[in-house]
């Protein structure tokens, strides 16, 4: 409890403003500092930068590296010898050194959408020897083991800027600005949609598909962004310490970077920063850490993981913000506005209208020799509510599963709108407005409810990256109008009072009323219901009907997993019963109830299921 007001009493220190105050202050005591301090706190900015570029693949997108080195080997060599050699003027040798990196990283990025965990980790690792050995075997170019010296530095007074000589202390001051610029880019990304794709995709691949994030490229986004990111600590490394030799980008060098974002904190902006002061000073101020470097490092993993799984941040600081907080105000100013007049998103047709939207014909699957599916039917009109039934393991978490993309059928195909969806990856039957929840809830853990919602809205947005990253004020005006559409979800929900509770604390009804909310806030033209019901409450299921009825009322087509006959009475069109990969029956609850086949299968003399939730 003490821990938790005292994280509350410096919870300040993450303000942009007071953020830009410390800058401020380092960039003028910078000044009057000693020679040693201003270079040591060159160092920090280095590793701040290489510490962020771990964070934001590993800890936000969930990838792994152990080939970082490389990446921070690439921008030094880039920038060294774009200088040295060509007389480039330093801001076009650190760009050169960035983009170089970055188009390094994505092209191991392709390997990280082929393999995965510990192939990918072995893979990176890979990476990181070739680069070292091609470092101190490729004399001509970066001299081998003797090194590259007589980079322009500005301890040599070698290095110039405009034609002006920069000095230790101007190449700090430089380095600071740009390290803040990159901090002020990564703060507004970290609270855009495409940040939170990130989050999404290192939680579940699966989940994130089902909201419309397209997994290889987002993770191939992250390999590219954090490796530009190490590329310029490369660049500002080289120029700082003016000689270049093979054993800075070694297997050491990477393990270090791993080290330093673990122990500060994977999973926000302050965690890196407080690694990267931590990494710096110790080396520096306890002499017998040189020797057993490798060892420290090793323990401090070992240690952090099983003692501070979220760094010296988690401990620390309070909990990484994923949504701007100006955009909450933003959002509650239109709710304001707009109250009263507020017309529902899509045309309110109380009758199910129209030709089918959603036909899955003759769908069959097997796995290994078992027939999951055989020749199934499903077909949905707008507005239309259809219970989907039978007992466990007779296909239906397949079925649905093979209509939002996650399975491709071995037989029959899906169309929605008149179209073939069947080829189409999960993610990209998302974006149609084919949405889905899962038997168990997938959501981002370290979210919030309000953040896991939001999450759902990722396939509407608008706003392109620049937009996002720069925080262009129409990205703001977008992301307040989500917020907004995302407060009136929760309401309907019953979710509002625990908006800001990080799901992971929340019971399991809650989770599900969650998850249903993100696909409600989606504009969903085809909704896909896993179980929704299971583990809810009586005042839960009350929410459930209501939220589908409203589905409904906006012409939605709903999909309905259920056991619970009571449930499925009042709220279906007509019902598709399943046993063994089979479509038993299909037509109205009525019917349901006298069908031999049904009450053979499933319903049993009593007319209700003897199968409950598995
Ligand atoms: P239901 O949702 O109706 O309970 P499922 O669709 O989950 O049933 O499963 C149908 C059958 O397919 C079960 O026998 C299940 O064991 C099998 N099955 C489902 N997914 C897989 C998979 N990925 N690999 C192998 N078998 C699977
Ligand atoms: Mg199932």
């Amino acid at each position: 409890m003490m821990l938790t007001e005292l994280r509350d009493r410096i919870a300040f220190v993450a303000d942009p403003r007071v953020v830009l105050v410390f800058v401020l202050a380092l960039g003028i005591g910078s000044e009057f500092a000693s020679g040693s301090t201003v270079q040591l706190w060159s160092f920090v900015l280095i590793n701040v930068l290489i510490a962020q570029s771990i964070n934001l693949l590993t800890g936000v997108a969930g990838q792994i590296s152990l080939g970082h080195a490389a990446f921070l080997g690439i921008g030094a060599y880039t920038s060294a010898l774009l200088m040295k050699t060509w007389g480039v003027p330093l801001p076009v040798a650190l760009v050169a050194a960035t983009l170089l990196s970055a188009a390094a990283g994505w092209l191991l990025s392709f390997a990280a959408g082929r393999v995965r965990e510990f192939y990918l980790a072995m893979m990176t690792l890979g990476f990181g020897m070739i680069f070292y050995e091609l470092v101190r075997e490729w004399t001509a170019v970066t001299g081998g083991v003797a090194g590259l010296s007589g980079v322009p530095a500005p301890s040599l007074k070698t290095l110039s800027l405009n034609g002006y000589a920069m000095g230790p202390v101007a190449y700090f001051q430089f380095m600071l600005a740009v390290t803040a610029v990159v901090m002020w880019q990564l703060r507004n990304f970290q609270t855009s949609t495409y940040g939170r794709a990130f989050f999404a995709i290192h939680a579940s691949e699966v989940a994130a598909g089902s909201i419309g994030v397209a997994r290889v490229g987002t993770k191939r986004e992250a390999y590219t962004i954090s490796a530009a990111l190490t590329g310029l600590a490369g660049g500002f490394y080289a120029h700082l310490v003016g000689y270049l030799g093979p054993e800075s980008f070694g297997l050491h060098r990477s393990v270090e970077a791993l080290v330093m974002a673990v122990v500060g904190g994977l999973g926000s902006l302050s965690g890196p920063v407080l690694g990267a002061i931590v990494f710096t000073y110790l080396p520096e101020k306890l002499q017998f850490f040189a020797d057993w470097q490798f060892m420290v490092y090793g323990l401090l993993l070992m240690v952090s993981f099983v003692l501070l799984p979220k760094g010296l941040a988690g401990l620390l600081l309070p909990r990484s913000r994923y949504i701007k907080a100006s955009a909450q105000t933003g959002a509650q100013k239109l709710a304001d506005k707009n109250s009263g007049i507020r017309s529902p998103a899509a045309p309110v047709t109380s009758e199910t209208s129209g030709a089918a939207l959603l036909v899955a014909k003759d769908i069959g699957l097997s796995f290994l020799g078992l027939r999951a599916l055989d020749g199934v039917t499903l077909e949905i009109r707008p507005g239309q509510i259809i219970g989907l039934v039978g007992p466990n393991g007779s296909g239906k978490s397949t079925l649905v599963n093979v209509i939002s993309g996650i399975y491709r059928p071995g037989a029959g195909t899906v169309t929605f709108d008149g179209k073939p969806i069947s080829g189409l990856f999960d993610h990209e039957v998302a974006r149609l407005g084919v949405l889905r929840t899962f038997q168990d809830p997938r959501l981002v853990p370290a979210f919030t409810v309000r953040e896991n919602v939001l999450l759902g809205m990722h396939r509407l947005y608008r706003q392109g990256r620049v937009a996002a990253a720069l925080n262009l004020p129409s990205a703001h005006r977008e992301e307040a109008e989500m917020l907004e559409r995302v407060n009136e979800a929760l309401a309907l929900a019953g979710l509002t009072a625990l908006a800001d509770m990080p799901v992971k604390d929340l019971p399991y009804g809650d989770q599900r009323m969650t998850e249903l909310s993100r696909v409600l806030v989606a504009d969903p033209r085809v909704v896909l219901l896993d179980e929704p019901a299971a583990g809810l409450s009586e005042g839960e299921l009350v929410r459930l009907a209501d939220v589908i009825r409203v589905l409904k009322g906006r012409g939605v087509s709903v999909v309905l997993i259920e056991h619970h006959m009571d449930f499925l009475d009042d709220l279906v069109d007509d019902v598709v019963v399943l046993d063994a990969g089979k479509m038993i029956y299909q037509g109205g609850m009525e019917g349901m109830y006298r069908n031999p086949a049904v009450i053979a299968a499933y319903l049993g003399r009593e007319g209700r299921p003897e199968v409950t939730h598995a």
